[in-house]
């Protein structure tokens, strides 16, 4: 049986996103195609997500030039978090335990992939340091991961800022986005320094 070009077309689109196989794909197609309203919701969706950049002090996405968590005053900027990705940032905030601002590193350092610290968003970290008391470095329990974490406990050292690496306990070889928020509330609750 042929199918629809158009069809064809949403299937191939939506098998492109993580997570979804091409019968899932493929399923949600034909859904869209029977539900115009909920096609119709979608697209308005996706067509808002347009206005979403980059925040300018912290690298979370925003929809103006500061993020809401930079944007919101009771925030504490005595205490700032050092995450790989948005997502890890979205992991945090679930967790409901931190209550200070967050800085997106957009990956780990990785040598063997070519990723170095110019290759990381730190340009615009060490200026946003003045005023910060503790730095938790939240990024994942992956070699990367720890790599950049000593790095950057390195480099806050020479600067003289206190770091502190989150509790283990936390799933090694993970990315924080998948951890559930008690655990990662409690990691965070008994960091360590570093
Ligand atoms: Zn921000």
């Amino acid at each position: 049986m042929r199918y629809p070009e158009s069809l064809l077309k949403l299937a191939r689109a939506l098998s492109r996103l993580p997570g979804i196989g091409p019968k899932t794909a493929q399923k949600l197609a034909l859904h869209l195609a029977f539900h115009r309203e909920e096609a119709e919701g979608l697209r308005e969706a996706l067509e808002a997500t347009r206005a979403l950049g980059v925040c300018r002090v912290c690298g979370n996405l925003a929809e103006g030039e500061l993020c809401p968590i930079c944007q919101d005053e009771g925030r504490d900027r005595t205490l700032l978090a050092v995450v790989e990705t948005v997502a890890d940032l979205y992991a945090l905030e679930r967790s409901g335990e931190f209550t200070g601002v967050y800085h997106v590193l957009g990956g780990a350092l990785n040598p063997l992939e070519g990723i170095g610290p110019k290759e990381l968003n730190l340009e615009s970290l060490w200026p946003r340091l003045p005023g910060v008391k503790e730095v938790v470095l939240a990024t994942s329990m992956t070699v990367e991961g720890e790599a950049t974490a000593l790095y950057l406990a390195e480099e806050l050292r020479r600067r003289g800022i206190k770091a502190t690496r989150l509790a283990y306990g936390l799933p090694v070889g993970g990315s924080l986005e998948y951890v559930d928020e008690v655990t990662l509330g409690r990691a965070l609750e008994g960091r360590k320094p570093l």
